[in-house]
């Protein structure tokens, strides 16, 4: 209820009746006024009309006495009555019904001298002679009006014990107009009550005479006057009408109706005002209000606003349609970009989900379909990254990302979940399985140059697949599994595929294990650090040992093999590394004051070398202990640098500045180019253990022939990794190879036994040089 009283409708339409109300009260006000002054104007003449026909009825009254009068005072009969006073003529001439005939109440002959003749009463039933009383009554009334008289004739009015009369004077003459007046004749009137009476019953109208003007009526009733006596010397005789209004029925009336008529007037404009409202605009704009509330409670819905014509409502609708389309547009390129991924414009992760769901019901519903999930993981980008810097970056992932949609079918789902992770989705039928064709695909695409980039680079990939069948896996499962089959590519060394299985659930979780371990272990400084001694053959003198970490756990030592990977995922390399730097350099000192000349062997993985400080420290370490730079031997395996990579190669060049020597680890597993080796200032080459097992399983020494002829030529030493047996030792040094590592001569071992080794090989004479091996190579100096 409140909110209708609020809304426009109930507003608008208030306003129109109070509006309305007040048109029609002063519509009723000014018609009323109009009414009333228009009857009262009626009203006025009217009365005006009643007066002057009252005022006739007494003109002809006074006319008819003074006719009357002057028929007698012109008779010769008269003129000599006046002079003999004969009574007969009298009782010939006056009898009661002439004298009623003449209207007249008394008549008197009055003398020119103004003295009374004789005086007749005709009011009663037989005339009297008027007796004295009757006549001094009169006698100042004659006085009064005579002198004015001047031989005329005049009928005038006069008052007489508050009765008005009427009196008609006239000359009595003779027909011979030579003889002079003999007086007067005087017919006096009487207009007392009765004869009022009679002629207001005659005229019916009541009337009032009065000696003065009257006063003014109530303000309810009517008045008109006018005075009958008015010439000179004349007494007033003032004549009015007052009564009450003719038509204060009929003004009643008319208002009544005028108030119903205005009402009415009110009711059916107020109404017809109300259905153009409604119609025109109110209906209309409920309407829009309707629609853009729907529209606000569902964003989904499409909203159309009605256009009829050209006003403007319809030119509001227009707009609001327009503004809707924008709105929608909008909301549409929205919806689109959450999910799309803004470099690459591929999907994103919130379009591999949403688009998970729907294949998932698909596939629930048909038992020969599956989910193929390919998780795509680019190797070492990050090097790109730091190295090349985020544009390039970002160009090769463009490309990249170009490349794996291209290679994907049209119905595979391409999107990248970020940074170097890309991911595509497929519905394959169970027996096909699409899939891994798709991936072998993707990993020869992204492995071609990136020809567009400012600097030649290749990439490779890892992939993960999983598999769904009949919607089994929630979304999440699924993802986890593919990024688990994706690790596992990783693992193996990169630049693979991987199917997911359920062992691999079990070695992440070991590798979890030995991550939460092997982060305590760091920061308890549980580590220990060996050492393996590197022997120049034939002679056996101890030239160098590499510092290898250990890792004493519950269950025994726990392989590096199995925890530098580990730690290296894990980022905890820095830390173990610099640890075991640490360690090793500061035992350097002791292990030289029994074996003067040892060279310290130290690895670097790759993430080390990415490290800002780490020429710094390394120098700061070397320096405490006093020895000089070249004492300590930096190990880098080779397969860092099958990238061109400019940080990593300045790391090295700073090294290299800093005085320490560089040897290029696992050489012969790697990619690296002879290029590129030539361009790095290494200054021997380990030669990995699979070549030197090869010279005696295989009977194949053409690798170690050839990396020593390539060491030879590049002015680098090669040390042989992993020697074993004799025979190895003897294969190696008819090939011309002297420095040697491996379980021949020592394994690996902590510093006190290392220190107990030395000593006892310091006691032992150098073995008989090999009769074959031709001269002993000269211990070489420092530098
Ligand atoms: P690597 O740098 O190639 O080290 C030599 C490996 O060969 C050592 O394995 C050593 O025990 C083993 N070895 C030496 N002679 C023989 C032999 O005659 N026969 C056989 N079968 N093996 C031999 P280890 O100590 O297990 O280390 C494995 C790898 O772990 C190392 O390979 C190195 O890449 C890494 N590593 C070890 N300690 C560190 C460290 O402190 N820092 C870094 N970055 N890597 C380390
Ligand atoms: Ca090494
Ligand atoms: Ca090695």
């Amino acid at each position: 209820m409140l909110k209708y009283l609020r809304g426009l409708r109930a507003r608008t339409f208030g306003y129109l009746f109070l509006l309305g109300l007040v048109a029609a009260l002063a519509g009723y006000g000014m018609s009323s006024a109009l009414l009333q002054r228009s009857l009262h104007d009626y009203e006025q003449r009217h009365i005006q009309a009643q007066l002057q026909q009252l005022w006739l009825t007494f003109e002809s009254r006074r006319q008819t006495l003074s006719s009357h009068s002057q028929d007698y005072a012109l008779w010769d009969e008269t003129y000599d009555f006046m002079l003999s006073g004969d009574p007969a003529y009298l009782r010939r001439n006056f009898t009661a019904g002439v004298l009623a005939n003449l209207a007249a109440d008394q008549v008197l002959f009055i003398q020119a001298d103004g003295r009374l003749l004789t005086g007749l009463d005709g009011r009663g039933p037989t005339p009297r002679r008027l007796d004295s009383g009757a006549w001094r009554a009169l006698a100042p009334l004659v006085a009064r009006y005579l002198p004015h008289l001047s031989a005329q004739k005049a009928t005038l009015y006069g008052w007489h014990n508050g009765e008005p009369l009427l009196l008609a004077f006239h000359p009595v003459r003779n027909t011979d107009a030579d003889r002079p007046s003999r007086g007067w004749l005087l017919f006096v009137q009487h207009l007392d009550a009765t004869r009022q009476q009679r002629i207001a019953s005659l005229v019916k109208l009541p009337f009032t005479l009065a000696e003065h003007p009257p006063s003014p009526p109530g303000a309810t009733l009517l008045q008109a006057s006018r005075r009958l006596g008015e010439r000179p010397g004349e007494a007033e005789v003032h004549l009015s009408i007052t009564r009450p209004p003719l038509l204060a029925k009929q003004l009643a009336d008319a208002r009544w109706l005028l108030l119903g008529n205005s009402a009415l007037v009110l009711l059916v404009s107020l109404l017809v005002a109300a259905v153009l409202f409604e119609r025109l605009i109110l209906r209309r704009l409920s309407l829009f209000a309707n629609l853009a509330d729907r529209r606000r409670q569902d964003h989904g819905m499409a909203v159309h606003f009605p256009v009829r014509g050209d006003d403007e409502l319809d030119r509001l609708a227009r707009s609001l349609n327009a503004l809707m389309g924008e709105v929608s547009q909008v909301e549409q390129h929205l919806h689109h970009e959450i999910r799309r991924d803004s470099l690459t414009r591929l999907g994103n992760r919130t379009f591999l989900h949403e688009q998970m769901q729907l294949y998932r019901q698909l596939v629930a519903q048909n038992p020969e379909l599956e989910l193929a999930l390919l998780l795509i993981d680019l190797d070492g980008f990050k090097l790109i990254n730091d190295s090349l810097g985020h544009g390039v970056g970002d160009q090769a992932l463009t490309i990249i990302g170009e490349r794996i949609r291209h290679a994907a079918r049209g119905t595979d789902i391409t999107v990248r979940l970020g940074g170097d992770e890309f991911a595509v989705l497929c519905l394959q039928s169970v027996q096909e399985r699409g899939a891994e064709r798709l991936a072998s695909r993707i990993l020869e695409q992204v492995a071609l140059p990136l020809d567009k980039l400012p600097v030649q680079v290749t990439i490779s990939c890892s992939i993960g697949i999983a598999y769904s069948q009949q919607g089994a896996l929630a979304a999440d499962e699924l993802i986890s599994h593919a990024d688990l089959a994706m690790y596992e590519a990783k693992h193996r060394g990169k630049g693979r595929i991987c199917r997911y299985s359920e062992r691999m659930q079990v070695q992440v979780n070991q590798r979890m294990r030995i991550e939460q371990q092997l982060r305590s272990a760091i920061a308890a400084g549980q580590l220990e650090v060996w050492f393996q001694p590197i022997v120049r053959q034939p002679g056996g003198e101890i030239v160098m040992v590499e510092a290898l970490a250990r890792w004493p756990t519950a269950e025994g030592y726990c392989p590096p093999d199995q925890f530098i990977p580990v730690a290296e995922e894990a980022g905890l390399i820095g830390a173990l590394g610099a640890w075991v730097a640490q360690a090793a350099i500061s035992a350097l000192p002791r292990l030289r004051r029994q074996c003067p000349g040892l060279h310290l062997n130290i690895n670097l993985s790759v993430l080390q070398l990415l490290e800002e400080d780490l020429v710094g420290r390394l120098t700061a370490m070397l320096d405490q202990t006093g020895l000089p730079r070249q004492a300590l031997h930096l190990e880098l395996t080779e397969s860092l640098f099958a990238h061109d990579n400019g940080v990593m190669q300045r790391r090295v060049l700073e090294l290299a500045n800093a005085g320490f020597e560089l040897h290029l680890d696992d050489f012969g597993t790697g990619y690296s180019s002879l290029g590129r080796l030539q361009s790095l200032p290494m200054s021997a080459l380990k030669l990995d253990r699979c070549f030197v097992q090869q010279l005696e399983a295989e009977d194949d020494e053409r690798m170690v022939r050839s990396i020593l002829s390539l060491g030879s030529q590049l002015g680098m030493q090669v040390i042989a990794e992993g020697v074993e047996t004799l025979a190895q030792r003897e294969r190696l040094l008819a090939l011309g190879c002297t420095l040697m590592q491996g379980f021949l001569f020592a394994r690996p071992m902590p510093e006190a036994a290392l220190t107990a080794w030395l000593a006892q090989q310091a006691g032992v004479t150098r073995p008989e040089p090999l009769p074959a091996l031709g001269p002993q190579p000269q211990p070489q100096p420092e530098g």
